[in-house]
């Protein structure tokens, strides 16, 4: 199933819930304007190197469209498509003013030399800037992208448009950038497991956990929880899992990853296992926070944590999603579990507006009291119709964005 299908499944699910008619569906889920350009570059060496950048603008009835820019091999449309959708729900769903849209180049960032990464990213500025900015559409790192990439955005854009810190967020902090907006993505995603088990009447001390990948999000959800007394049992990055059935020592897994620039290779204090075993382990919470499609049809039957956080986007196909909701498994969808990162950047945009910095305490708060507060609202609306989280998720962002498509009026 492609993926544009796959968020298409989901939404129909919801629009059902709600009798949505087949026109609203059809102007809801095509997209505003997709586009695509060509970035062409000289190689260091001489060579040169043609790329092709999407950006696709999914909706914007709610506010300005938002949504990461992904360096990755695997990019095409019908991906890039698909997660400007679901950028367009996740606002919704925590209720940010802003609609949705997302970016991407298919390419390997670490095979080109940071020099020819400026150049790939000016370059694609150059051929979207009259479309994107602080009131139209404001791109933000996702895989293969970080804040060095930002600030080269900002300063590119600036270029035609005069002083402009609100066109991009996750800038560094030294550069209009948020404190707190790298580990919002993860905090939001530990918040939100601790608002689930609550919700089960599970306690944190007596809860086993797995994560899938140990990046950004991998990372700083498995300290936050950890923290909070839960017993991380296993991590994994690229190289392979790493188990610990009485719990990872997590400042000693935190020391190791920081002085190997991220990666877990070579970690000997837990055994070492395949990610595709971790995913399987005996726990109570398996949080997937590194690639898409991991959970498919092939090894659904095998997993048996019987709550799963999406802190990835798309972790679980759909007909694997079929599997864990007969079995009553809690699956926290990724348009709620993942959205601190998106409310971070909000905060980040509003200030830049503002002329005005938070400190760390008060984004913490903030993003604290926005994961909640939607977690309860989803949660409420999941009890009241009786349907999955996803589909309650689903329900209140599309219910959102088709109340203010109507209210704006179409003529
Ligand atoms: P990242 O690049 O920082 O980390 C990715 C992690 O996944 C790394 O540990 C890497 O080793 C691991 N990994 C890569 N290939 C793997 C494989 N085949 N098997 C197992 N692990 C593998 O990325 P990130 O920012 O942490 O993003 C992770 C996921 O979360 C992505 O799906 C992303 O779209 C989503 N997400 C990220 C943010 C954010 O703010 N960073 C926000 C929302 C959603």
């Amino acid at each position: 199933m492609k993926a544009f299908d796959s968020t298409r499944l989901y939404f129909d699910r919801a629009a059902d819930q709600i009798e949505l008619s087949e026109n609203v569906r059809t102007l809801l889920l095509t997209p505003k304007r997709e586009v695509q350009v060509q970035v062409a570059i000289e190689r260091d060496n001489g060579d040169i190197a043609t790329y092709i950048g999407y950006r696709v603008q999914h909706d914007d009835a709610r506010g300005p469209m938002k949504g990461g820019l992904r360096f990755h091999p695997d990019v095409d449309l019908d991906e890039v498509r698909s997660l400007a959708a679901l950028m367009t729900w996740k606002t919704a769903v925590v209720n940010l003013p802003y609609g949705g849209a997302k970016g991407g180049i298919a390419l390997d960032p670490n095979r080109v030399s940071q020099r020819e990464l400026e150049r790939i990213t000016r370059k694609f500025i150059d051929g979207i800037h009259d479309v994107i900015g602080p009131d139209v559409d404001i791109p933000a790192p996702d895989m293969g992208t970080n804040d060095k990439v930002m600030a080269w955005i900002m300063n590119q854009y600036s270029r035609y448009h005069g002083f402009s810190p609100a066109v991009v967020t996750g800038k560094p902090v030294e550069l209009f950038g948020l404190p707190g907006r790298e580990e919002a993505t993860g905090r939001g995603v530990g918040t939100i497991t601790l608002k689930t088990l609550s919700r089960m009447n599970r306690r944190a001390t007596q809860t086993r956990i797995a994560i899938q990948g140990f990046g950004n999000v991998g990372s700083h959800t498995a300290k936050f929880l950890n923290d909070a007394e839960c017993k991380i049992v296993a991590v994994s990055d690229v190289s392979g899992g790493y188990y610990r059935p009485e719990g990872l020592e997590m400042s000693k897994l935190l020391r190791y990853a920081l002085d190997h620039r991220g990666a877990l290779a070579g970690y000997k204090e837990a055994e070492l296992i395949t990610n595709e075993q971790l995913l399987e382990l005996d726990t109570d919470v398996l949080i997937p926070a590194a690639l898409g499609g991991v959970l498919t049809k092939d090894n659904a039957e095998r997993v048996r944590a019987p709550i799963i956080i999406e802190a990835a986007n798309a972790p679980i196909y759909p007909d694997a999603d079929e599997i864990f909701e007969q079995r009553g498994t809690t699956i926290v969808p990724d348009i709620l579990a993942n959205a601190g990162g998106v409310t971070a950047s909000y905060f980040e945009w509003v200030q830049n507006r503002q002329h005005y910095q938070w400190g760390l305490n008060r984004v913490r708060q903030e993003l604290d009291r926005v994961m909640s507060e939607s977690f309860e609202r989803v949660w409420e609306l999941s009890r009241e119709r009786h349907v999955s989280l996803r589909t309650a998720a689903y329900i209140l962002g599309i219910g959102r964005v088709g109340r203010a498509t109507v209210l704006g009026g179409i003529i």
